[in-house]
């Protein structure tokens, strides 16, 4: 990931309400597209700019090919609050970020995501590197913001279920490892409509935190089709289930290990 800024020039009479407002936009529809990562956006006046600060994904996400519909539009929109385009000032790697997946053909995906890094929720196969969701391209112009909206709360509630005060104790960590909780059946149609899109294999990360049997939990099932799925080595050092069929990957749970 790249630490960059974006520099927007003011044109004409604008106001602060209605400069930010367009940057706000502007900024969204990128996150929407995979292009920029994260939340926090710092935004000030300098002089005769705006000026804010991002994470790319990759170095060359803000190239216009890569821009939604939706982007396209928020950028051409930005005149009409008297700004200009955009121009992007690279400020260095992020290292506080994984390196962005360098293959040019992922072999296929894992939707993957955590409290704990703020990067694309898609992985590749191969190095378990982010993979910057842009490169997917775009499906009858739609972007990503089922997936990204899907990773937030599931990064809202991996960091509830992390606390050691948790304010919603189980409620949060059931939420994430069973099979059937809403945000599980969300995230795993989208890795079904990532695997149609791309013609690959997606698997889905199945969290599991707790269990109440940690002798029985080296030997269970696939939770999907009860079929035996334990693999001989730990696949990324992360992953000791996979089952192909359901396109479902797991873990001995954490407090088993
Ligand atoms: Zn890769
Ligand atoms: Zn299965």
């Amino acid at each position: 990931m790249w630490l960059a800024e974006l520099k927007f020039r003011v044109l004409a009479n604008t106001s602060y309400t209605q400069a930010e407002q367009h940057i706000r936009q502007y900024l969204e529809a990128l996150i929407f597209q995979g292009q920029i990562i994260g939340r926090e956006f710092p935004t000030y006046l300098a002089d005769t700019h705006f000026c804010s600060r991002v994470i790319l994904s990759a170095q060359d996400a803000l190239q216009p090919k890569h821009h939604s519909q939706r982007g396209q539009k928020a950028l051409q929109a930005l005149g009409n609050a008297g700004l200009g385009y955009p121009k992007l000032q690279l400020l260095g790697q992020d290292l506080m970020s994984s390196e962005t997946d360098p293959c040019t053909e992922p072999p296929g995906y894992i939707l993957f995501t955590n409290f704990a890094e703020q990067v694309s929720p898609l992985r590749c196969s191969a190095d378990f590197a982010p993979v910057p969701l842009f490169r997917l391209g775009s499906l009858n112009g739609e972007d990503f913001e089922a997936l990204i909206r899907w990773q937030l709360q599931y990064q809202a509630l991996d960091e509830i279920q992390m606390q050691q005060q948790r304010v919603l104790p189980k409620s949060a960590e059931q939420a994430l490892q069973q099979l059937h909780s809403a945000l599980n059946r969300q995230g795993r149609q989208l890795a079904k409509k990532l695997a149609r899109q791309t013609g690959k294999a997606c698997h889905y990360y199945l969290y599991s935190g707790s269990s109440k049997n940690c002798q029985a939990e080296a030997s269970k099932k696939c939770p999907s089709c009860g079929a035996d799925w334990r693999l001989t080595n730990s696949w990324h050092q992360l992953f000791q289930f996979r089952c192909d069929s359901c396109q479902l990957v797991s873990n001995i749970a954490w407090d088993c290990q």
